[in-house]
């Protein structure tokens, strides 16, 4: 007896990712080649990215403004210089995946 093999889709996404299709969910990849996580996961929290005055960018979630370190995918807490532990993880075509810690103001 053979097992049915799950068939997994791969298409572009509109920022030049790559989406999975399986099962009719799709599915996005986060700084990991190996795990994808269900697109829904991401549709909530919207992030704007803005230029900050130093040629760099700024993200700006929940009225807090991020700034990011060694990481493309994982921004911290503009006020992390007064001890605020809040960091955002997303995929790298931008999307929100989770937010670590929490804010001290
Ligand atoms: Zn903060």
């Amino acid at each position: 007896m053979f097992q049915e093999v799950p068939v997994l889709q791969f298409v572009p996404s509109k920022r030049g990712g790559k989406i999975l299709i399986y099962k009719n969910n799709s599915y996005v990849q986060t700084s990991s080649k190996i795990r994808w996580y269900c697109s829904k996961k991401f549709q909530t929290p919207f992030l704007q990215f803005m230029p900050s005055k130093r040629g760099g960018t700024i993200m700006i979630y929940n009225n807090n403004t991020y700034v990011q370190m060694n990481s493309k995918l994982r921004w911290y807490c503009s006020k992390k210089a007064g001890g605020c532990k809040s960091r955002v993880v997303v995929t790298e075509d931008g999307e929100f995946v989770t937010e670590l810690g929490g804010h001290n103001h």
